[in-house]
């Protein structure tokens, strides 16, 4: 068996190993990093497509007001030809003459906005699809963060109970051995002990421990790792 000490030593890699592994956790939580930059490709997708769609539109609207202008022009000239006023031939041919340029300007008009009717839709359901795409990764990437927000608050609470832990495990530990192990942990990255496997290799690196070792392990002899450098704990196989 370890001895007192060792197995309080134990205790505290325990409480050190769980602060590691919280930093880790913390460091690599995922914000949606990831639902972020698939949520800017599809934007940029939109500028192209919905672009497009919004481009038609546009032009679908202009024609139409257009549209509108000339066959108010139309109707204005017919007024003044059939009202009556307008008496001399020359005149009158004259009008004539600006309402067939109108109506040809008309059937010109009519024929592109027939084809934007044709186009437009399709183009505004792809554009919707993209949109729909997008609400979607909104919509995930807020679920993401609030999930995050959540992870992180449970991760300092954890983060904060092991360190109010530290001080209390710490007690009982004599400070050579203290500066040993903190010596090791700040070189090891954060962790400065390993537990010998029942095959006797070490745990933290893998390394067969030597047979002395072993030997000066059961006489509760403080025993670094050869290769890794970390303090061993050994239970003589009952873990
Ligand atoms: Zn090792």
């Amino acid at each position: 068996m370890a001895s007192a000490e060792l197995m309080r030593l134990w205790k505290l890699n325990q409480v050190d190993v769980g602060l590691v592994e919280v930093r880790l956790k913390a460091a690599n939580l995922d914000v949606g990093k990831k639902i972020a930059a698939e949520m800017a490709e599809l934007k940029k997708q939109d500028d192209e497509i919905g672009g497009k769609a919004r481009k038609l539109q546009a032009d679908l609207t202009d024609l139409e007001i257009m549209q509108k202008g000339i066959d108010e022009k139309i109707k204005r000239i017919d007024k003044q030809l059939f009202g009556g006023t307008i008496v001399n031939p020359r005149e009158v041919e004259n009008l004539e003459k600006e309402i067939a340029a109108l109506k040809r300007q008309r059937d010109a008009t009519d024929a592109k906005i027939l084809q934007l009717w044709e186009v437009l839709p399709p183009a505004k359901e792809a554009a919707g699809k993209l949109d729909a795409q997008i609400a979607e990764k909104q919509k995930q990437l807020a679920e993401r963060k609030k999930a995050a927000l959540v992870e992180r608050t449970a991760l300092e609470a954890e983060f904060a109970r092991l360190n109010k832990l530290r001080p209390e495990v710490v007690k009982g530990i004599g400070p050579g051995l203290m500066n040993k192990y903190e010596g090791i942990r700040q070189r090891m990255g954060g962790v400065g002990m390993a537990e010998v496997t029942r095959r006797h290799t070490c745990s933290g690196c893998g390394t067969i421990i030597a047979a002395r070792s072993v030997q000066s392990l059961t006489e509760d002899k403080v025993v670094t790792c050869e290769s890794c450098h970390k303090i061993l704990y050994y239970t003589e196989g009952v873990v």
